[in-house]
């Protein structure tokens, strides 16, 4: 292999995992805020919670609020009810009575399956807030993994950084800016292994030519269609890959 392409295959090689580590870097963020979201739900379930058994014990206070009322308002009764002067009066008296007598009752069954309501409605903050409190730890553990991890890759990085300055020293200068311009042009792939006769990035059949000069590794060759610098791996898998039956060793026709 040309000694500039094989430098520039390793740079490749330290380019994509620069590439990784940044995009797992910048996922992070998005990442945590997703698993602070399924905080947000349990969050929620426990406020619902809480506001259901608070209504619960407005409404039975409302309602023996509305007992009392109705009490007071019978003892008033009754005592207008001594002065009563005519059956008729009186009889009026004892309705308007047995009328709030009635709604004593109905506001009393009310309290009663307010009551029975209560309990389980209690039960489902506490189950909620254990919930919360469990999904909180859960979180609390993923950020820190979340956080380290970032850490640990942001320091890998620095390395591989390092690592490419000094590869990209012992470059050709030419033949390392062709390559930075090529992968910028290619989505991050500026160098292309022949696979069976193809360029392995556009699949392009390669001229045997092309393909015989590669072999030579005296010059640096680039893809006639996708123009990526181009490099076939071993010498005796180049062998292989011309000298072999068709269909022996790969699925795909060579076009060799
Ligand atoms: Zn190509």
């Amino acid at each position: 292999m040309n000694a500039d392409v094989s430098l520039v295959v390793g740079l490749q090689r330290l380019d994509q995992r620069i590439a990784e580590l940044r995009r797992e870097i910048a996922i992070l963020p998005e990442h945590i805020a997703t698993i602070e979201k399924t905080l947000d739900q349990q969050l929620r379930r426990v406020e619902a919670g809480r506001a259901a058994v608070s209504a619960n014990q407005k409404d039975r206070k409302r309602l023996e609020e509305e007992i009392k009322i109705q009490e007071q308002k019978i003892s008033k009764l009754r005592d207008q009810m001594l002065q009563a002067k005519t059956n008729d009066q009186y009889r009026a008296f004892q309705n308007e009575i047995s009328f709030c007598e009635t709604a004593i009752r109905s506001a009393e069954d009310r309290i009663l399956d307010l009551m029975s309501e209560s309990d389980p409605l209690e039960k489902a903050v506490r189950t909620a807030e254990a919930g919360l409190k469990q999904k909180q730890a859960m979180v609390d553990a993923e950020k820190r993994e979340a956080e380290q991890k970032t850490a640990t890759d942001r320091a890998a990085l620095q390395d591989l950084d390092r690592e490419r300055e000094q590869a990209v020293v012992r470059i050709t200068p030419s033949i390392y800016r062709a390559y930075e311009r090529i992968r910028k042009k290619r989505h991050g792939t500026g160098v292309s292994e022949v696979l069976d006769g193809r360029c392995g990035a556009c699949n392009m059949a390669l001229r045997p030519q092309v393909l015989q000069d590669l072999r030579k590794g005296e010059e640096v060759l680039y893809c006639e269609v996708c123009g990526r610098m181009l490099y076939v791996v071993p010498a005796e898998s180049f062998e292989d890959q011309i000298e072999a039956p068709p269909g022996a060793a790969s699925s795909s026709p060579t076009g060799v």
